[in-house]
């Protein structure tokens, strides 16, 4: 383990094994603001809905009409904003969920490819919704955002055993963990497990719950 993970190691002062938490399109409905506020400011020629936006795009940086640099600009000033970490929209039911599943298995760090310099507004929305109390691991200064999800791969095999796995959105991170990675990635909001065995589909939050209880009570 390297010197930055051993002392962040150190500060989640874990006493019991438990799971950490993705953020992002797990229990916030970040994409869903922006596309929002961006319709709103650069347009929607196809008249689409947020959520139909969302199906077709999933990500704005996907959206074609959307990649001026006045467009660009105005949201790369945004990002980085604590005030708008605090107003986004909860995904239905995450908040109610995490407090029923911390009852199976602690909930022990969110980990973020968010960076740093968020983490008070990260902190503060997780307050605001009532979500389990856990250290925030946002992505370091010195990490790019292209580099977020080998960095949380890393992070989650480094604190296995002491986190056990992660509920998370984005397969992305899958490709950076070890075929052996011995936790589990609640993969929410997907019905493939992309032929890992350490990886559980779950389509919504009931069936994560469903899924972790499983994992963890053994009967
Ligand atoms: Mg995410």
């Amino acid at each position: 383990m390297d010197q930055r993970l051993a002392a962040m190691y150190s500060q989640l002062e874990i006493t019991t094994p438990g799971l950490a938490v993705d953020i992002d399109e797990t229990l916030s409905w970040t994409v869903g603001f922006w596309v929002e506020a961006m319709q709103q400011k650069f347009g929607n020629p196809e008249n689409l809905t947020i959520k139909e936006m969302v199906a077709k795009y999933r990500y704005t940086q996907n959206v074609p009409y959307w990649q001026s640099p006045e467009a660009l600009e105005w949201m790369a000033a945004k990002i980085n904003s604590n005030e708008i970490q605090e107003g986004l929209p909860l995904i239905d039911g995450s908040s109610v969920y995490l407090n029923k599943i911390k009852q199976i298995i602690p909930i022990v760090a969110y980990i973020t490819v968010r960076p740093v310099k968020v983490l008070e507004g990260t902190k503060n929305w997780l307050k605001k919704h009532n979500f389990p109390l856990a250290p925030v691991i946002c992505r370091p200064n010195d990490i790019d955002h292209g580099d977020g999800h080998q960095w949380k791969a890393t992070v989650l095999e480094s604190l296995y055993p002491n986190v056990l796995g992660i509920i998370d959105d984005n397969p992305k991170l899958l490709s950076f963990l070890n075929k052996n990675y011995r936790g589990k990635v609640f993969l929410y909001d997907h019905h493939d497990n992309f032929g890992l065995s350490f990886v559980i589909a779950c389509r919504d939050w009931p069936t994560t719950y469903q899924a972790v209880k499983k994992t963890f009570i053994k009967v």
